[in-house]
């Protein structure tokens, strides 16, 4: 079986949950590449590129599409889609980093071989050791009291876990979490984000205000670099130290154990590359006996039945996995799969198993 085309297309959904901000930055809108890969056998496969916000991924939906249709689409027509170690190498070698665009690609090419074989994603890395994964959901920061009320009403449908944004003065951040705690009651999982805000000593100050309110983790206290400073942050409190904007690789998350800068890595499809990459971040992990957990990208159904695919194959995963946000995404393309219970479950028709839209996407039909 040869590649014979590789399209991307452009496309956008926006937050339901309007107003979001990180401590880094906010936008109610998400531009996505969907990418279509298209074989001599008449098999294709669907995958999608989440550029990300700008201050967060330092890229743009322009660059990554004319990444994936000038230069890494072009190199892989006439190759094997099932040669993937020497395709993810092959595109290593044409750019460093546009990790997010690679990940479109990895996507499209797992569909594409699930489909050429029937089998659904995951039995193409290994199979599913669990049926399911608990789904945690983010909140945005917003001002606490209606952080406490959106999170109540995502409590509501089921879920059990959730994340809060936080980031803003010291006051403001243990009210937020005092807020959603007592809207929620004891029994959910929280975990805070600070997408760097804080100094080491800032964070650990927060962190330990927070104590009455049982934060199970806290993600990302101090800045991507500061592998010394998330060290002395973890020695210093209770809950579990994530690390989200320090890891993107394999050799970053070598950097971050050999710094025992956190007890679990936050793994993301888009961030690092897609999901052979993330197969290897997690080796990694199991070698070191650190935890892991599937981070989100929000976006569309796509991404995150992907995102289920992964975690479902992971055998050291013991916590909750941000791979819900496609509930508050309008405009997604996708269909044929939802989350039950706060329990999400990967689609067993083949490849990535959802229903994508082609007519929309103008990617044929
Ligand atoms: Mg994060």
């Amino acid at each position: 079986m040869r590649i014979t085309k590789v399209r991307a297309v452009p496309h956008t959904v926006h937050n339901t949950l309007t107003g979001w901000k990180i401590s880094t930055g906010g936008s109610d809108t998400h531009s996505l590449i969907f990418i279509r890969i298209d074989t001599d056998k008449g098999v294709f496969g669907v995958g999608v590129a989440s550029p990300g916000q700008i201050f967060i991924s330092g890229d743009t939906q322009a660059h990554c599409l004319e990444m994936i249709n000038q230069v890494f689409g072009p190199a892989i027509v006439g190759t094997d889609p099932f040669d993937i170690e020497a395709i993810v190498s092959e595109l290593d070698g044409l750019s460093k980093g546009v990790e997010r665009a690679k990940a479109g690609i990895d996507l499209a090419l797992y569909d594409l071989m699930g489909k050429a074989l029937a089998v659904p994603a995951n039995a193409l890395f290994g199979g599913a050791v669990r049926e399911r994964v608990r789904v945690t959901r983010l909140m945005g920061m917003y001002a606490p009291k209606e952080m406490a009320e959106k999170s109540s009403a995502i409590v509501r449908k089921g879920y059990t876990a959730l994340k809060l944004k936080v980031g803003t003065t010291l006051k403001e951040d243990v009210e937020r979490v005092q807020r959603v705690r007592e809207a929620v009651g004891p029994d959910v999982t929280i975990t805070i984000d600070f997408n760097m805000h804080c100094t080491p000593k800032e964070a650990i100050e927060r962190i330990q205000k927070m104590d009455p309110y049982d934060v199970a983790i806290a993600e990302q206290p101090v800045k991507d670099t500061n592998l010394r400073g998330m060290a002395l942050v973890r020695q210093n409190v209770r809950p579990l130290i994530l690390a989200d904007e320090s890891v993107h690789s394999a050799v970053d998350a070598l950097r971050v154990i050999e710094n025992e800068a956190a007890d679990v890595l936050s793994l993301k499809i888009p961030k690092m590359g897609g999901i052979f990459k993330v197969r290897k971040v997690a080796a990694v992990c199991e070698a070191a006996g650190v935890g892991y957990l599937i981070g989100t990208a929000p976006g569309s159904r796509l991404l995150d039945a992907a995102n289920v695919h992964l975690a479902v194959s992971l055998r050291d995963l013991s916590l909750p996995c941000e791979i819900g946000e496609f509930e508050r995404m309008g405009n997604d393309p996708c269909r044929g799969f939802e989350i039950v219970e706060g329990f999400s479950t990967p689609p067993q028709r083949p490849g990535l198993g959802v229903e994508v839209d082609l007519t929309k996407l103008d990617l044929g039909s």
